[in-house]
């Protein structure tokens, strides 16, 4: 009887709480059932999540069409296959992860067993964002099982039919109650924001970051934040510019420059920005036979990059006039053109841009490229010192003395020499920003570690007493044998 009254009051209660509120008492009951931490647990739902990316391919693709304009294979390629991988590569080395880890000892510990012992936060709450909806939620969830968290997943509201495969699809395949999907907009988040969490992950823009991060601080919650910013692009002139010029198009243009790690803007010689400008508009538009790089199959966009099925568009109508109004006091070298009915801009490129122009005060997050000549390494390198620091700085050079010299001088989440984007994809190194493009970092390992708190243990033996005689107070010079 006891237990059923138990029972009874707990319905009561859930009937005044919010969803969200709701989400989150059960994620922690369920947590505090101890059933998130066994690593035969962990591996499970780490294999439930695998097994509905793999089966629910066709429901992802037809979500990321409608909401990004996304290829099948596109969605795969830069989202689903890596967490295939991440999966893989944490079942693999979970046990191992999670193991007690030795530490150093000295003289005075000898005797002792010192270890560092992961341990899971509690209940994790992720914030995503659109642009790869897939990556920026799923990456976290999976660093919050395999640390033996439970973890609120809310999506973001602007991939409606990303948001709703996620909410319906993903309880059928993991615990339910220990990683629930809440959905909503501005008043659920922060409704969520209200609860208190052990740890938040959230990947945005830096405004809401600084949102999240005062509200944590009410619980004293910690944060990762994965922001964003603008990432410079140095090209040298002694490197191969047709190469280089081919991975920033890359780079810039994919998902229609809406990618937290693009190449915002390049600084360059002026001697080389005519040269740069023909070889970009060259991969952006040429046709097959006029391509100077040697491996070039196909041209990325054709001259009519609008019908052109890999092209994305920008995500809603306030983001393409933001987008737009960027250009207005640059030089188009290279497209410009634009159709607000279908959120187009052309893959555009602004040639001789000044330090006070407009596409230069914010991240851009849009298919332009300003390029901002400068006389040399030292100035290029004085333009990124002078302002926020970066998620990721490009450097293209055959020159190692110039790479390291930009490793040394400058600072930023990462550095990538000689390519675009892909380091995000490398699962042995931390991903995440500094300063103003973020704190904390995620993927492989780190994502573990940043999920568990890494808690010192120190057993020492009863023994030995006589040895502890100095630190007892009366503190005389005679038990110092002085
Ligand atoms: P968004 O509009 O989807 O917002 C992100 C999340 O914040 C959403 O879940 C939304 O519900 C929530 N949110 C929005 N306004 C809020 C408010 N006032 N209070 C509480 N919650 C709120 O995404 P966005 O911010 O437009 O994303 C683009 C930005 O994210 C860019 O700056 C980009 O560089 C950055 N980004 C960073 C990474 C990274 O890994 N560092 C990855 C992707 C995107």
């Amino acid at each position: 009887p006891r237990l059923h009254k138990a029972s009874l009051g707990l319905a009561e209660i859930e009937t005044t709480m919010s969803r969200e509120q709701l989400a989150v008492e059960r994620a922690r009951r369920a947590f505090c059932t101890g059933r998130s931490k066994p690593l035969e647990n962990r591996i499970r739902q780490l294999n439930n999540l695998r097994r509905f990316l793999v089966e629910r391919q066709a429901e992802i693709a037809e979500a990321s069409k409608k909401d990004l304009n996304r290829s099948e294979v596109g969605i795969q390629l830069f989202e689903t296959l890596g967490l295939e991988s991440e999966i893989q590569l944490v079942i693999r080395k979970l046990k191992q992860w999670a193991a007690p880890r030795p530490v150093e000892k000295n003289l005075l510990t000898l005797s002792d067993t010192l270890y560092i012992q992961p341990e899971p936060l509690g209940v994790v709450l992720v914030i995503g964002a659109w642009n790869y909806p897939w990556a920026v939620t799923m990456f976290p969830l999976i660093g919050a099982i395999a640390a033996g968290n439970a973890a609120v997943v809310k999506p973001s509201e602007v991939c409606v039919h990303t948001a709703k495969v996620m909410e319906e699809l993903l309880p059928v395949y993991l615990d339910k109650e220990l990683y629930p999907v809440v959905t909503g907009g501005v008043t659920e988040t922060q409704e969520l924001l209200r609860q208190r969490f052990d740890h938040i992950v959230y990947t945005g823009n830096s405004m809401v970051g600084r949102i999240v991060m005062e509200a944590a601080a009410k619980h004293l919650t910690p944060v990762t934040l994965e922001l964003g910013g603008k990432s410079p692009c140095y090209i040298d002139k002694h490197c191969d510019i047709p190469v280089a010029c081919r991975r920033v198009t890359w780079g810039k243009y994919t998902n229609c420059g809406q990618t937290c790690i693009a190449p915002d803007y390049v600084l360059c010689e002026p001697s080389i920005q005519e040269r740069v400008i023909e070889e970009m508009k060259k991969c952006i538009q040429v046709e097959r036979r006029s391509c100077t790089v040697q491996y070039c199959l196909l041209e990325f966009y054709t001259d009519d990059p609008k019908s052109f099925p890999d092209y994305g568009r920008i995500i809603n109508e306030r983001h393409f006039k933001r987008v737009l109004a960027m250009t207005e006091d640059s030089a188009v070298a290279v497209g410009g053109d634009s159709d607000q009915t279908d959120c187009y801009i052309a893959p555009t490129i602004l040639r001789d841009v000044k330090a006070d122009s407009k596409v230069m005060q914010e991240e851009i997050f849009g298919p332009l490229l300003p390029i901002v000549p400068v006389n040399g390494l030292g100035e290029a390198i004085s333009f990124i010192n002078q302002r926020e620091k970066p998620l990721v700085i490009y450097v293209f050079s055959t020159d190692d003395k110039l790479i390291k010299r930009v490793i040394e001088e400058t600072s930023s989440g990462a550095v990538l020499a000689n390519d675009c984007l892909v380091h995000y994809s490398v699962s042995s190194l931390p991903f995440g920003g500094v300063g103003n493009s973020g704190m904390g970092c995620y993927h492989g390992k780190f994502s573990f570690d940043q999920l568990s708190h890494l808690r010192s243990c120190m057993v020492k033996p009863l023994k030995n007493e006589g040895l502890n005689n100095m630190r007892y107070p009366p503190h005389t010079l005679k038990k110092l044998g002085w």
